[in-house]
């Protein structure tokens, strides 16, 4: 059976984006290639293997689950890492297939302890602590009790980093919370040396913290939405390109989607087009109707909104976005047939689609898009 539409995963797009981010960051720091949310839609499977043939041997995820795929198709020499959820149940699996992991409540210490005295395994665990971003990661009252935990029971752990995550490092609007995340990050990790908790490595930057403050990158930066070709925001793209000299992007876009048009129609002047009253026909129009909806991840909020390519130019998309269809407005784009490709995401006849349609940076739709792309979609490796 062929699906409604296909993802195309460009390896040499890939590649071309980790090699340009290490050169950026520089050699002495360690790029984690975060794949949580199935690689941001672009499928943990496709892009694991094409991270490591660019040099990534680092894989950051949010759940034990996904770190299981990671661990089915990478090398010996990768490391996975969970930022996030692991059940207590899964844990013995993940301390088992040394995965590092990131700790921020004491009770999961305790069971990842009894688990390491079993399987005579050492917990791999970073420390998270809390900074200011107020979700995940010991406080310092909370390390109070930590530290003497750690201290007494050294055997069973390697104490591999010392992690935070910041508050929306994307815009200047946060620019004094983040300086006092990091100073606080960086007075943490003196007190923690001084007894004796001596973390491998320091690591507290996404994509954004990256980009815009180079105190951050420390020993390893956590990668997601730059390695897929986006800017975090047009802020960090401003921070990044007003210091070059070339001003054309040097990222490149991995994921397209596509689709094929089903069906052809033309629409009287006046009559209203899908469901209500959403879009009113204002002449004769010619529809194109296309077999991808909300529920194959195209959101709903580009009802009326969207653009697509058809025949090599931008179509509007018109009308609410359906279950399982869309429809674009084709009137004025000549020579359209049933059949013919249609590009969701991606480019045709050297026209670009991204992701947002309305506005290219939109990073909050971006984001949301790429990681609501449904598993169920075919995804191609190309070039
Ligand atoms: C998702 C995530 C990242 C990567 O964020 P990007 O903005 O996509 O680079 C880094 N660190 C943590 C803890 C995350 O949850």
């Amino acid at each position: 059976m062929t699906g409604t539409s296909v993802i195309e995963i460009d390896r040499s797009a890939l590649i071309h984006n980790l090699n340009f981010i290490q050169n950026y960051i520089g050699h002495g720091v360690r790029v984690s290639s975060v794949v949580k949310a199935n690689a941001y839609g672009h499928g943990i499977e496709e892009i694991v293997p094409i991270a490591e043939s660019a040099g990534i041997n680092h894989f950051s995820v949010f759940s034990a689950d996904e770190a299981q795929r990671v661990f089915k198709v990478k090398s010996d020499q990768s490391d996975i890492m969970i930022m996030g959820w692991v059940s207590d149940d899964d844990l013995e699996w993940v301390i088992k297939k040394q995965i590092e992991f990131y700790v921020f409540e004491f009770s999961k210490l305790e069971i990842a302890a009894q688990i390491a005295k079993k399987l005579k395994k050492k917990a791999i665990i970073h420390i998270e602590v809390e900074t200011g971003l107020n979700r995940t990661g010991f406080t310092h009252k909370q390390l109070l009790k930590v530290v003497p935990f750690l201290n007494k029971n050294a055997k069973l752990f390697t104490i591999k980093g010392l992690c935070t995550h910041y508050a929306g490092a994307e815009s200047i609007a946060n620019h004094v919370r983040i300086q006092k995340q990091l100073k606080k990050y960086n007075q943490v990790y003196k007190w923690l040396v001084t007894r004796n908790i001596i973390p491998e490595i320091r690591h507290t930057a996404c994509s954004a913290a990256a980009i815009t403050y180079p105190r951050t990158r420390m020993d390893m930066i956590r990668v997601g939405i730059w390695q897929y070709g986006y800017w975090p925001t047009l802020e960090t793209y401003i921070q990044y390109i007003t210091k070059q000299m070339d001003k054309s992007d040097p990222l490149i876009r991995v994921i397209s989607w596509k689709s094929n048009i089903m069906s052809i129609k033309t629409v009287r002047t006046g009559e209203f087009v899908s469901y209500g009253t959403a879009y009113l026909a204002n002449e004769d129009k010619t529809i194109a109707i296309i077999p991808v909806g909300y529920s194959h991840g195209y959101s709903r909020s580009l009802s009326n909104q969207g653009r697509v390519l058809v025949g090599g130019q931008s179509a509007g998309v018109i009308g609410s976005v359906n279950m399982n269809m869309l429809i674009a407005d084709i009137t004025n784009i000549t020579n359209i047939k049933r059949g013919d490709e249609v590009v969701l995401i991606g480019s045709q006849n050297g026209i670009n689609i991204s992701l947002a349609s309305f506005a290219d940076f939109n990073n909050q739709l971006n984001y949301e898009l790429l990681a609501r792309l449904p598993m169920s979609i075919p995804r191609k490796v190309i070039n």
